[in-house]
């Protein structure tokens, strides 16, 4: 296991404690301290290589033995392990127009920073929570004032990304259901209001933008909805499968658990035929005891492989207010993410010619660990 990513993905399980210095960065970072679906904290770079989302604010980092600490004296930044002082961070700076007024809110309320590579639409909430159905390990929308986002505000917004760095745009994270609760799974209706929201956001973004490429993030809708968000300028797709046990996932994700995997599966190869191979991803959590178990993970890894899907691996966190007990086992983490390092190789799958999440390395370390077998510079560019 190569050390550094192996404390990559410990800083990823356990987030870190930082000083006031550090928490005023992710601050600048998160200035409204947006809970996402829990998967916010400080990015970084670690002994300039790896790209690192180290969560700081949540209960729990407390505990972290990790702490990142502001050097004054020398403008550095470290992380310590129990009073050993191990390798050097670089925080990652905001864009300058991060803080730009884009009608009556900021830039940042309508696209977060995402580390080097992208900018994801803020979360505001789901409906699978006002519906008491939601994913247990997910604090989306948790203690915020659920303003929405226009498609408007979505267009100024991307009007004013600098084009010069090749950003992508991630749109996506909590499902809006429709209003009248008898629409269920398999009415042509069920996904209408979510799709309607999508392809509007997609279509303001193209008017200031015809190129940048946008990931669409959402519970799979159906072949005419692809289509719509295809023709509007999507570029690429993630429907998270999350747990791949169909039993586990209905008392971890008693909403989304309503669309049945065999509908995941079809429409993330009904994704990979529109929009073509290596631009198509689905998470999937590791927890190691409550989620899953390890076979069921590497099938998940070898079925989404064989038909063109990526996999985003992305390690189980304590995040305040989440309903689940216990951390990622750091072991079977690195384990899995070998595993599907394999399968890319045997499906002849690329995952820096993705988009969006699936090309950030900030949450993951699949890419890390590409770039440590292949000997490839350890930096990001963003095609
Ligand atoms: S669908 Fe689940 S994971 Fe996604 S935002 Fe809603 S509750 Fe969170």
């Amino acid at each position: 296991m190569d050390s550094l990513i192996k404390l990559k993905a410990e800083l990823l399980i356990h987030g870190a404690r930082v000083d006031e210095t550090l928490y005023e960065q992710y601050k600048k970072q998160n200035p409204r301290e947006i809970l996402k679906t829990g998967n916010n904290g400080l990015f970084v770079r670690i002994a300039k290589k790896h790209e690192v989302m180290i969560c700081v604010s949540h209960k729990k980092n407390a505990e972290s033995p990790y702490k990142l600490v502001y050097d004054e004296e020398n403008n550095n930044s470290y992380i310590m392990n129990n009073g050993v002082q191990l390798v050097n961070v670089e925080i990652m700076e905001i864009p300058t127009f991060y803080n730009n007024e884009i009608g009556q809110k900021k830039f940042h309320e309508v696209f977060l920073f995402e580390g080097f590579s992208y900018f994801h639409i803020a979360y505001k909430g789901c409906d699978f929570f006002n519906r008491k159905l939601e994913c247990k390990y997910c604090t989306t929308g948790k203690g915020q004032k659920n303003k929405s986002i226009s498609s408007q505000e979505i267009g100024a917004a991307a009007a004013t990304i600098d084009t010069e760095h090749n950003y992508h745009i991630c749109i996506g994270g909590g499902t809006i259901l429709p209003q009248d609760t008898n629409i269920k799974f398999g009415h042509r209706d069920y996904f209408k209001a979510n799709m309607d929201y999508f392809v509007q956001a997609i279509s303001e973004i193209r008017k200031y933008n015809a190129t940048i490429p946008i990931w669409i993030e959402c519970v799979p809708p159906y072949e005419s909805d692809i289509d719509r968000l295809v023709e509007a300028g999507a570029t690429s797709f993630g429907f998270n499968i999350e747990i791949w046990n169909p039993k586990r996932k209905s008392t971890i994700c008693p909403g989304k658990s309503e669309i049945p995997r065999e509908h995941y599966l079809k429409m993330l190869q009904y994704a990979v035929e529109c929009v073509g191979n290596n631009k198509v991803g689905s998470s999937l959590i590791i927890h190691g005891t409550e989620f899953d178990e390890k076979k069921e993970l590497l099938v998940a890894i070898k079925e989404l492989s064989k038909i063109g899907v990526h996999t985003c691996l992305l390690p189980y966190k304590p995040f305040t207010e989440t309903k689940i007990i216990g951390k990622c086992d750091v072991d079977l983490f690195y384990e899995v993410n070998e595993f599907a390092y394999e399968c890319y190789q045997k499906y002849n799958l690329d995952p820096f010619q993705n988009e969006g999440c699936m090309l950030c390395s900030s949450c993951t370390i699949l890419l890390d660990i590409f770039k440590s077998k292949q000997n490839q510079t350890y930096i990001t560019k963003v095609a």
